[in-house]
């Protein structure tokens, strides 16, 4: 079956009824765009700059960053649609950076991290804003804030974005002035308040890896815990629902990048709940586009209407794992 899914590497992804899926890869540098390239992705979803904060004893300078984001839009500026998301710095939870200093906190995932500690600390913020400007001159960039909690923490970061750009007027660097803006949805927050934020975006991202654990009230890296973190648990799809809802009439993309977006039981069901984009692993690309080819929206609607009244993440399995047969 793996050779089937290969020669569906080379091919759009399209669902039987024609119905366009933007099939893209998660990324944490440029050597991954090329691997996520060879494997068929249409797009970069997401990708995670922590890598490069992480990799030395201090932070990035605006150069390195903008070399590495300009090698990566450079990658897909041919593909179709060839976009490419990057994500701002999102550390502190399970990332550590040594050089940062941040203090030991009781709950690091509840605490100063990613656009909170961005807002705060300015400089490390607008470098990378700087560097991803300018890289926009080069391919199809797209710029994403992580762990956004609420209204004016978009205001606040789009205001140090408007705050870069005009450095870059005023030294006549040039960018791609309509570059498009979204934020990352893994806080449930985010997920009830989504028909507010896409008033002042471009695009969402949900991230189930976080948003499960947010929404459960689950330690995303705790086994003892385990079986209580899936993302199929109906709780979580009535925010995927919500949130494809309120994105729809404002014309906002909504797209997935946490782990959900790559499970082929789970891709039918996030398709009829609405999604415009899937991103994942380089490896899961393949068979995502074979399992699209295989169905039709419409039923895929049916399927995730069918959904609805589950109560258990188990009933929902169930029905999931039938229509994969059914239809896989
Ligand atoms: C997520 O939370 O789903 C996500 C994609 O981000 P990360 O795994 O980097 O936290
Ligand atoms: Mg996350």
């Amino acid at each position: 079956q793996q050779a089937i899914f290969e020669t569906f590497s080379k091919k759009q992804a399209v669902m039987s009824d024609g119905t366009r899926i933007i099939t893209a890869v998660n990324i944490g540098n440029a050597k991954d765009a090329e691997i996520g390239a060879a494997q068929g992705a249409e797009a970069v979803g997401l990708m995670r700059t922590e890598l490069l904060f992480l990799s030395g004893d201090a932070a990035p300078t605006e150069e390195e960053q903008f070399a590495e984001y300009k090698k990566i839009a450079e990658t897909f500026a041919g593909s179709e649609p060839g976009d490419v998301i990057i994500r701002t710095l999102d550390i502190g939870g399970d990332k550590e950076v040594q050089y940062l200093d941040i203090p030991k906190e009781e709950n690091p995932f509840l605490g100063y991290r990613a656009i909170r500690l961005c807002l705060d600390r300015k400089d490390l913020f607008l470098t990378q804003l700087r560097a991803l400007l300018r890289a926009s001159a080069f391919g199809k960039l797209k710029i994403m804030f992580p762990m956004i909690s609420g209204y004016q923490e978009v205001l606040d970061a789009k205001a140090v974005l408007a705050e870069a750009k005009a450095q870059l007027d005023v030294e006549q660097v040039v960018y791609d002035r309509d570059i498009k803006v979204g934020v990352m949805i893994e806080v449930p927050s985010a997920a009830l308040m989504a028909d507010v934020l896409a008033e002042k975006v471009d695009f969402f991202s949900i991230g189930t890896n976080d948003l499960v654990q947010y929404s459960l009230a689950v330690d995303r890296g705790n086994r003892k815990i385990a079986y209580l973190y899936d993302y199929f648990n109906p709780a979580v799809i009535r925010l995927i629902r919500q949130v494809a809802k309120a994105a729809k009439p404002r014309n906002v993309l909504v797209g997935m990048c946490g782990g959900m977006a790559g499970d082929p039981l789970a891709v039918p069901l996030l398709v009829g709940l609405g999604l415009d984009e899937l991103s994942m692993a380089a490896g899961a690309i393949p068979q995502t586009k074979y399992i699209l080819s295989k169905v039709d929206l419409a039923t895929c609607q049916a399927l995730a209407a069918s959904v609805a009244d589950c109560k258990t993440p188990q009933e929902v399995r169930v029905i999931v794992t039938a229509f994969a047969e059914k239809y896989g």
